[in-house]
């Protein structure tokens, strides 16, 4: 049996349910196929399970894309401010956490059952779930013509939003990207983001030996740097700061971490010099942070001169950052991946 709709919506994310409520309030018959048992699946998971559904600062800087103009056009015309009203509307409740970033009191869940809403108000929305599609091939006139295990569809418009490759149990695959290539978009080589960082030598037993320690502290590379908490775990580093970075950060490359980011160093030696000359390095700096690291640290940077006291330390140690010369204990580091489960098996 050949199904005629409008619109047919390939995956019930985010962006398909959204589009799909969208399109049908346009007076469009929108029909959503989506391969899974369930919808939405990655809302759930979103934000820890309280989604972080926007932000009070959303600008087209924020974005990452090989085409900045998409993001320009797309914010002039729904912006953040359209979402917190639909999420008042609704009455879901929300708290700001750092950063203007926007989180549901009571979970996820709510702007999943909003988004259901918004489609089933819109009455021109049908959602088919455990929907295998077989092919997708374009009509000879104009339109598509979609073939799965629920039977063929055809439509005038077809939207792909079958999501990235992240967590393919959620859902992830790579079927976006290839039906672009076989419609002869060009699609860009993909890689990791917002992800944790990863190493395989003798880095990743430090991290493991300080797994569930945190501390504030800047990730920094060429281009960028970022200070925000740091999270050890027992595969590498984690925590929003490596998180940030990886979005900046290439296969290979090494970054320096600035475990002391708030501290002014210089005075504090300074003035450590003259009242505690004969303390040692690390005991002055187990007043910013955790024992543990600072044990790990004096064994990776400082590890001969480890009872020496801090008056005799070597300047090397202690790196001089140039124009702002303030003294500044930075430890750099190579990386050997992001986090492989985020990425295409
Ligand atoms: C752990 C985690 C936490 C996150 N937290 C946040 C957060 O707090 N705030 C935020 O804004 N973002 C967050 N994100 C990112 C956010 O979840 C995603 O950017 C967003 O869900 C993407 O939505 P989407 O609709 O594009 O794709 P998806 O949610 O991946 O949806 C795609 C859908 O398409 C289906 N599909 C795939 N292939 C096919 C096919 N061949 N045929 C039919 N259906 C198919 C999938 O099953 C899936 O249901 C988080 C992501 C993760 C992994």
């Amino acid at each position: 049996m050949v199904h005629q709709v409008d619109v047919v919506v390939l995956g019930a994310g985010a962006s398909g349910l959204m589009l799909a409520a969208e399109a049908a309030k346009r007076g469009r018959s929108v029909v959503v196929l989506e391969k899974a048992n369930k919808v939405g699946k990655k809302i759930l998971m979103s934000g820890g399970g309280k989604c972080n559904f926007t932000n009070l600062d959303v600008e087209p800087s924020n974005y990452l894309s090989e085409n900045p103009h998409f993001v320009i056009s797309a914010l002039t015309r729904y912006t953040n401010w359209d979402f917190i009203a639909m999420v008042c509307e609704y009455g879901i409740e929300y708290e700001e956490r750092k950063h203007g970033q926007l989180f549901t009191l009571k979970g996820a869940k709510e702007i999943l059952e909003m988004l259901l809403t918004e489609c089933e108000k819109a009455k021109y929305v049908n959602i088919q779930t455990h929907c295998e599609v077989q092919d997708v091939q374009p009509k000879a006139d104009s339109g598509f013509i979609i073939d799965t295990n629920q039977g063929t569809y055809q439509c005038e418009s077809l939207v792909v939003a079958t999501g990235g490759l992240s967590i393919p149990t959620l859902g992830g695959s790579g079927f976006g990207y290839e039906l672009a290539q076989q419609f002869g978009h060009h699609v860009y080589p993909t890689r990791a983001g917002l992800v944790p960082f990863t190493f395989s030598d003798q880095f990743k037993e430090v991290t493991t030996r300080l797994s569930g320690n945190a501390l504030d502290a800047t990730l920094i590379n060429d281009r960028h740097q970022f200070t925000e908490a740091l999270l050890f775990t027992h595969r590498g580093l984690s925590g929003p700061s490596s998180l940030q970075l990886s979005n900046y950060w290439h296969v290979g490359e090494s970054f320096k971490i600035d475990f002391f980011p708030s501290q002014d160093l210089t005075e504090f030696f300074k003035e450590k010099k003259k009242a505690q000359p004969k303390v040692l390095l690390r005991t002055l700096l187990s007043e910013f942070t955790a024992k543990s690291i600072v044990l790990e640290l004096q064994q990776l940077i400082w590890a001969e001169q480890s009872d020496t006291r801090w008056c005799r330390y070597q300047r090397s140690i202690i790196q001089n950052d140039g124009k702002q010369k303030t003294e500044r204990l930075i430890f750099c580091r190579r990386s050997t991946g992001c986090d492989r489960s985020f990425r295409r098996i």
